[in-house]
């Protein structure tokens, strides 16, 4: 059973206050809080295992690199992929993207070539191609939306040539709140012979990802986005893409001979997680994973669905309310506009009532341009939120009208 206030104990921070007044923290989008079993796996790891993984004969050494390497088979399984070699361990999202576009890059697009992404990408899907475009003369495709936010399907397959080389599309967006239909789009993508690469950083934390069943070649997402910890990601490629992509960085763990003459690179995974790897971070991680497959991912799903259908039918109810992404597929995202209060100063007052959201351009400026407006008020959900937070959050919003 699905009880939220059972949940809530078990995040410390939500009893906290600001300026006195309960916390209520809408800003998961951003980064969730941490569950008590997620920071307690840091300090145990740290109090009485902690050695550097992979290298030593010693008992802690080979406990760490147990504890490690179960945490890839933990990550494995969330998302269903076929193999642990499957699994590279990042810093997060914006790095696994940069890893991906780097060495995909190199091995596979020359001048000309084209990538295709969306007018609602986040920056870290935008810019390391755009590095990319100028190191070696590639061109990027955008696939429109149109005003409630979803991609237009048919505009997106008009984008192929044979000089596509990439899709790079996220999941669901992180102000719009769109769930694009990545499976559909894969198979179009497939279609024309075209590997796909997901962000999924905001599908990950809120709904079943299952690589195989999408038939992802590649997704990137972060811990700390799903209750884990901070300073870790996952990128998840099919083992015979990641088996034909070079290394991303060089140094120890990833090479399995050094000569001055010649280096010899090593398997998948290690080929691609140069250096000591975060493995107090990845530990906690699989704590977190594990947190969220005891509570559920439908749970917290359709837990978090009925928090952005209330607090939308609410809001919508507020004079001079504008929401942006109104897509039917949508997840627990809102972003909002009132009259023409500053997103700003509704962001400030919000937070003097107690209330975390975040305001501004979102990472994804291009998608502010298209819109036609600066930035927004985003209120983001995650499974300890609760009806009486939506609640407040919706008198705070006509507290703050009222002042203007
Ligand atoms: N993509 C999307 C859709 C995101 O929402 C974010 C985080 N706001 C990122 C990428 C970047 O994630 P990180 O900062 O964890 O690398």
């Amino acid at each position: 059973m699905f009880d939220v206030n059972v949940i809530r104990k078990d995040f410390p921070i939500l009893d906290r206050t600001v300026y006195g007044k309960p916390l209520i923290y809408l800003d998961n989008g951003a980064t969730t809080q941490k569950p008590r079993m997620v920071v307690e796996a840091i300090t145990d790891e740290y109090y009485s295992v902690n050695a550097n993984v992979h290298r030593g004969v010693h008992y802690l050494s080979q406990q760490a690199t147990e504890l490690h390497e179960g945490s890839r088979e933990t990550v494995r399984r969330y998302i269903n992929a076929k193999n642990v070699n499957e699994i590279i361990f990042t810093r997060g999202t914006t790095e696994g993207l940069n890893l991906l576009v780097a060495t995909y890059g190199e091995e596979f697009m020359n001048e000309g070539d084209e990538v295709i992404i969306s007018v609602m990408e986040h920056h870290s899907n935008i810019v390391p191609w755009q590095i990319l475009a100028a190191r070696k003369g590639i061109t990027i495709k955008v696939v429109p939306m149109n005003d409630k936010g979803e991609l237009l399907l048919d505009e997106y397959e008009k984008l192929f040539t044979e000089r596509t080389k990439m899709v790079s599309i996220m999941q669901v967006s992180n102000v719009l709140g769109t769930i694009n239909p990545i499976k559909e789009m894969i198979a179009t993508a497939h279609k024309y012979g075209v590997p796909f690469m997901v962000d999924a950083a905001q599908s990950i934390p809120h709904m079943k990802v299952d690589v195989q069943d999408l038939d992802a070649d590649f997704i990137v997402f972060s811990a700390h986005k799903v209750y884990g910890p901070t300073g870790i990601g996952v990128v998840y490629g099919k083992e015979e893409w990641l088996d034909r992509l070079p290394p991303y960085q060089g140094g120890g763990e990833m090479i399995k001979h050094v000569s001055f003459e010649k280096t010899t690179f090593n398997d998948l995974p290690f080929k691609f997680e140069a250096g000591t790897p975060d493995y107090i971070g990845t530990t906690a991680f699989a704590k977190a994973l594990e947190y969220v497959n005891n509570v559920g991912i439908g749970n917290i799903a359709a837990h978090e669905h009925f928090l952005t259908e209330y607090a939308t039918q609410k809001m919508k109810e507020i004079p001079g309310m504008r929401i942006f992404g109104e897509a039917p597929q949508k997840g627990g995202v809102i972003s909002f506009l009132v009259g023409d209060i500053h997103h700003f100063d509704m962001g400030t007052l919000l937070d003097r009532l107690g209330i975390a959201v975040r305001t501004g351009h979102h990472c994804a400026q291009p998608l502010m341009q298209r819109l036609g407006i600066e930035g927004t008020v985003r209120a983001s959900f995650g499974m300890y939120n609760t009806r009486e937070e939506v609640d407040a959050l919706v008198e705070g919003i006509k507290r703050v009208s009222q002042m203007f």
